[in-house]
Parts: structure tokens; C-alpha cells; sequence
């Protein structure tokens, strides 16, 4: 079967304004299917939103795809003629952003951004799209769509702008979302309202998710499948379930043992300090050899320090690239 999105081998670098080329994304590949869920774990820098928005060829003016392939239904998206490009973007795949108020334009009412997606995607007359706009808010706000449609987004709270953002993501019917940390800024039982939320509309819509995250936590029961990524490369990818209770990498190892408190434990009383991953995630990703998180890794092995592991498949779903799995 034909996945849905196919990545492979994709390179993404940045130039910086001295003129210096960086690479955010080296060599990432994997597939999705129709319905999927996959959750994309890395700390801060690993190329989590570099990779979204290299999927839909939204990169900053600096950011370049060096090389590799994005299909989606089988047309390559890297390939795309402006036109079907548009047609992808917002229409298929919607991309969720990481900064709510950064998405929302605060001088226009709730309901008439809304209406504005549904204008630019489906060319609806002035009725019919405020119409739409009432129903897909009703989705994602049950008892309160009259007023949040009224509402202009400085009038709402977090957990309101992150709802509204899924509605807009929603209205034009897409397959996909692609869902950049959008519950990062808020506290956890709103970040809990919207899985659920998510849980619900990806039922309903038959959806496939992308969700990106630095929180492992928020992908058990939730994920189908994580993709670990380290200094922009693929460090894992597998079942959640395996990943998360047997990680294969020693990256995704320390990640877990990073895990924020369970909630309701709260910060506040904890006696001891969340561990952190020791070192520093590198500053230049182009391979210096060996593998990336060899300075930081506690099983390293000499061989660590000659060049870069490849991916290790483990099984037919589970991979890690780390040598430790070569016998
Ligand atoms: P976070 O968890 O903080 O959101 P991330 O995993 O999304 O991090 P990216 O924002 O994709 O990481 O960044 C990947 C790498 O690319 C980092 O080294 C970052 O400094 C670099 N980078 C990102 N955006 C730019 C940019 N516009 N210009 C230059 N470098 C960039
Ligand atoms: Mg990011």
C-alpha cells in the first residue's frame, strides 16, 4: 500500500546572515500511513520544526532543501508546481505552528479568521462560510461557540488560541496535520483537553497526525508510532510503545530520563531535580566523524568516534542508529 507521506533522505540547511552554511536536517526518512499518528521527540535545536516546515516548503528565507523527496499521495511536494503546492498546503496537510499568537492575527474576530481559511481554500460565498466557520467552532468549542466566535484571540486564553488553531487546521478537511509543539505553552490539564480534543477530531476526520514535541510524555497513548531526533538526524523510530518502554538508542534512553514530573506532582514540592541529558547538543550537525551524541553518550564505544552509525533495523517496525545494536 502507498503511504500516505513518504520522507526520504531529506537535507535541510540554513545559511546564516555571515554567509555560513548549517545543517538543521541530515538524511531523515520515514513513512506515514493514511490514519497514523506519529510523534516526533527531540530536545531543542534537534530540527523538529525545520522538518515541518520543510514538508510543505515553508522554511524561512535562509532555510534550503539541499536534497531528498516529500510525497504526499504520491506526488513529490518538493517537486510541486506553485499551484498544486497551494493546493497541498492548507487544503491536505495543515501545519498547526508552535507559537499560537504568533498564527492568529489579534484585530480580526474568531470567526472571520476561520472564515478566512475557508475563503482563501474553498472560495465559499460570504454565508455559506460563516455558516462553516459556526459548525467547525462547534466542533472544538461545544458550549461556547457564539461567544469565542465573536471573540477576538486576546479575549481568549491559551487552551482557547490552541482550539481555534485546530479549527482553522480542521475547516478545510485536510488528511494530515502537522502539529509543531502546540500545547508547549500551556499548563497540563489544558495540554490533556486538547489530546483528547485531537483524539476525538483524528476519529472523526480520519486524520494523520504529526505531533511534534520535546515531552515523551504526551505521546504515550497517543502516538502510534515515534521518530527520535538528535542534532537532525533519525535516532529512533518505532512503535511508541517500544520506544518508550524499551528505547534502543541511548539518546532517546536520556530523553526518558528527563521526564517532567507525572502531573499533579508539581514542581513546587519536588525534592529532587529533573535530571538533564549531560553536555550540549552539538552546534554544527555536518558529521565530524563520528557519531553526534558520542561526547554525551554513556555506552559509547571506540567505534563511536570513527564515523556515523547507520540505521539498525531491529525489527520490521523498530530501528536505531547506533552501534551498539552491530554485533
Ligand atoms: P525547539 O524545540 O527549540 O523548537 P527544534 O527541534 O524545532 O527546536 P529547529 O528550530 O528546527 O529545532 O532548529 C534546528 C537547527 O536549525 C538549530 O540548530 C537552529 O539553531 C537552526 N535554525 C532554525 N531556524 C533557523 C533560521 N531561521 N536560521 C538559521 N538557523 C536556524
Ligand atoms: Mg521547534
Amino acid at each position: 500500500m502507498t503511504p500516505l507521506l513518504e520522507v526520504r533522505d531529506l537535507h535541510v540547511s540554513y545559511t546564516a546572515q555571515t554567509g555560513d552554511n548549517s545543517a538543521a536536517i541530515e538524511g531523515v526518512s520515514f513513512a506515514l500511513a493514511a490514519g497514523e499518528t506519529l510523534g516526533v521527540l527531540g530536545e531543542s535545536g534537534s530540527g523538529k520544526s525545520t522538518l515541518a516546515s520543510a514538508l510543505l516548503r515553508v522554511l524561512p528565507a535562509n532555510g534550503r532543501i539541499e536534497k531528498g523527496a516529500v510525497h504526499f499521495k504520491g506526488q513529490d511536494i518538493l517537486l510541486a508546481k506553485p499551484g498544486a503546492l497551494e493546493k497541498i498546503r492548507g487544503e491536505r496537510i495543515a501545519l498547526i505552528f508552535q507559537e499560537p499568537s504568533q498564527a492568529l492575527h489579534p484585530g480580526i474576530r474568531i470567526e472571520e479568521q476561520i472564515g478566512d481559511v475557508l475563503a482563501a481554500h474553498k472560495g465559499l460565498d460570504r454565508y455559506t462560510r460563516r455558516r462553516k466557520a459556526r459548525e467547525i467552532l462547534s466542533v472544538v468549542f461545544p458550549v461556547e461557540t457564539e461567544r469565542i466566535a465573536k471573540s477576538y484571540p486576546h479575549q481568549l486564553s491559551g487552551g482557547q488560541r490552541g482550539r481555534v488553531m485546530i479549527a482553522q487546521a480542521i475547516s478545510c478537511e485536510p488528511s494530515l496535520i502537522v502539529a509543531d509543539e502546540p500545547t508547549a505553552s500551556l499548563d497540563a490539564e489544558t495540554q490533556r483537553d486538547i489530546l483528547s480534543l485531537f483524539r476525538t477530531l483524528r476519529q472523526q476526520f480520519k486524520l494523520a497526525l504529526i505531533w511534534i514535541t520535546h515531552n515523551p510524555a504526551l505521546l504515550a497513548d497517543f502516538a502510534d508510532r515515534v521518530m527520535v531526533l538528535y542534532a537532525g538526524r533519525v535516532a529512533e523510530l518505532g512503535p511508541t510503545a517500544n520506544v518508550l518502554a524499551a528505547p534502543q538508542h541511548p539518546y532517546t534512553e536520556a530523553l526518558l530520563r528527563c521526564l517532567p514530573p507525572a502531573a499533579g506532582e508539581g514542581f513546587a514540592n519536588r525534592k529532587t531535580k529533573l535530571p538533564v541529558i549531560f553536555g550540549e547538543a552539538p552546534v554544527s550537525i555536518y558529521g565530524a566523524g563520528g557519531c553526534l551524541f558520542e561526547p554525551r553518550c554513556n555506552q559509547r564505544m571506540e567505534l563511536c568516534t570513527k564515523r556515523e552509525p547507520d540505521m539498525v533495523r531491529l525489527s520490521s517496525t523498530h530501528e536505531a542508529s547506533c552501534f551498539k545494536h552491530i554485533g
